[in-house]
């Protein structure tokens, strides 16, 4: 991937030098006539995704609550960036939005503990859990459902110092509102989801756990603009196209 990292302050852009992930500073402010092309705020090695992590949606599945947190994987070429296209292909059959918000790790973590886990935590951001619906039911497995390329939208930026346990979260399709929650609800809450996957898998910066959507799922056409926000993050925007 190309592209550099940018800083945003107070609704001003600054390109960003050194490493989001370590050092890091301020540099020039981004001329507000240069072109810019937003991609992805991070490119993560491995979406983990974390399934009926709220009860609503959990009910609006007909699905028991988990015991302990469910944990599928998005690869990383499911990811889009802001206004990048969703790819719809016709024989998937009914796809969905999901609208979640996503945790970005921000250093190596291996067998963390609850207590600890917000260390580990860069930012938060949008994500769009799209999901062929048929095909998860059919497989099974969530691999090919959750899997498909441009299946992952996510962004628009990693929003640093805000706390996760207390965000409000809407999706909307074309100007309507699907799902409206607060991530108050989430059933497990972050330093508990980091603690279950850290236990067994290593997480390296850039990596995301998507913490699952509340309940107002419903269908995806070509031609509908798909839209999460979460508070202070902001909104993550993208149209829907015939693959
Ligand atoms: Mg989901």
């Amino acid at each position: 991937m190309g592209g550099r990292y940018v800083l945003e302050r107070e609704g001003a852009f600054y390109w960003m030098g050194g490493d989001p992930f370590g050092d890091y500073w301020e540099g020039r402010e981004v001329p507000t006539d240069e072109r810019l092309t937003w991609l992805a705020p991070v490119r993560p090695s491995i979406v983990v995704a974390i399934g009926l992590n709220y009860k609503d949606h959990a009910s609006e599945m007909n699905k028991k609550l988990p015991e302990e947190p469910l944990v599928f994987l998005k690869p990383p070429s499911a990811v889009a960036g802001p206004d990048e296209p969703v790819r719809l292909p016709a024989w998937a059959g009914r796809i969905e939005h999901e609208a979640e918000m996503a945790v970005v790790i921000g250093r190596t973590a291996s067998r963390v503990v609850a207590a600890d886990a917000m260390r580990y935590v860069l930012g938060v951001t949008c994500l769009c859990d799209v999901t062929a619906r048929e095909l998860q039911v059919k497989d099974v497995q969530y691999s090919r459902a959750k899997g498909f390329d441009t299946f992952a939208p996510l962004g628009p930026c990693i929003a640093v110092g805000l706390d996760p346990s207390n965000l409000a979260i809407e999706g909307w399709v074309n100007g309507e509102r699907r799902h409206q929650s607060n991530t108050d609800q989430l059933i497990f809450p972050v330093p508990v989801l980091i603690e279950h996957v850290t236990r067994f898998m290593t997480l390296q910066p850039g990596d995301i756990i998507t913490t699952g959507t509340p309940s107002g799922v419903g269908a995806l056409t070509p031609g509908d603009r798909v839209m999460v926000k979460v508070e202070g993050v902001g909104t993550l925007s993208n149209p829907c196209v015939a693959a």
